[in-house]
């Protein structure tokens, strides 16, 4: 992805795309200092933007990087990067890192760096197959308690457990993993939240362990103004033969139904088909 044409949003102008790059001794490459958000343009406007740039701010505040641009400037500049690039569909992906003036595990003088980077992405998969439900093996790393790791940040460490249990999941045929927390509760899979039906009622975990996904809030908000009963609790593993449909949340999954997490299967169904036509709707400006 590094050898294209383009331009790249970095620290407060735009460089060429394969120029857009850092030194080897960069601190966030040594010991994890970064955060990342994921978010989508769909027909020119970027779905729940203030929300995304909001939250690289909490996950930068998260890990110490005092940021030097506003949630506002952040705004203004994923739309300029889209612009600039002439996409009017495309993922975005701003990133805030800590830089190499200094290299040790304390290094609070270094420099605090910002890029954003956008392109081209289509839908993993149309509605149709977003239907026909995905296969999830159980993952074989945990999400760490919140006095573990600061949980709560989309920061760039955290993705080694989902990396890991992503590539575990592919090796053994699988699409995705479903991870658990330390306490041995259902958590989410390896870049989307999750949620399951039971009798007409939605069930998904709380965010006391898993990213606070802004497409799960998004499947809240629409669930409520839909009128269907939301129960966020806990969920033991045992529980999966109780749920009837699954379906999995996410800015890159969207609403992709779950055919089967480990040894559970369930059968995408009204529920499922609902809140992804409505997500669909509201994401495309036809709501
Ligand atoms: N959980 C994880 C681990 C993720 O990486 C993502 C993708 N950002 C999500 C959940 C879904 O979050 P969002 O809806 O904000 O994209």
């Amino acid at each position: 992805i590094h050898d294209r044409d383009g331009w790249i949003w970095m620290d407060g102008e735009f460089i060429p795309w394969r120029e857009a790059q850092v030194h080897v001794l960069t601190h966030a490459l040594h010991h994890g200092s970064s955060v990342f958000e994921g978010e989508r343009m769909y027909g020119g406007s970027i779905f729940r933007l203030t929300d995304h740039s909001q939250r690289l701010h909490d996950s930068a505040n998260l890990l110490d990087l005092q940021m030097p641009f506003s949630v506002a400037e952040i705004d203004a500049a994923c739309k300029a990067t889209c612009e600039r690039m002439g996409l009017e569909d495309c993922y975005v992906r701003p990133l805030v890192w800590r830089g190499s003036e200094q290299m040790g595990v304390s290094a609070r003088a270094n420099r605090i760096h910002t890029m954003i980077a956008v392109w081209e992405w289509p839908s993993y998969f149309n509605p149709d197959t977003r239907m026909k439900g995905v296969r999830l093996c159980w993952a074989p790393w945990r999400r760490p308690s919140p006095d573990t790791a600061p949980v709560t940040a989309k920061a760039a460490g955290l993705y080694m457990i989902c990396t890991l249990s992503r590539h575990h999941a592919e090796r053994a045929g699988y699409d995705d993993a479903m991870m658990l927390d330390w306490r041995g509760y259902v958590a989410e899979a390896t870049a989307a939240n999750v949620f399951f039906v039971q009798d007409g009622v939605l069930h998904t975990p709380p965010v006391d362990a898993i990213l606070n996904g802004i497409t799960r809030r998004t499947i809240l908000s629409l669930a409520d103004g839909m009128g269907i009963e939301v129960v966020v609790r806990h969920i033991r593993p045992g529980e999966l033969s109780t749920f009837s449909e699954c379906f999995i949340v996410g800015t890159a999954a969207e609403v992709t139904a779950v055919a089967e997490v480990g040894e559970y299967r369930f059968r995408p169904g009204e529920l499922t088909r609902r809140l992804l036509t409505a997500y669909d709707d509201l994401v495309h400006g036809r709501a």
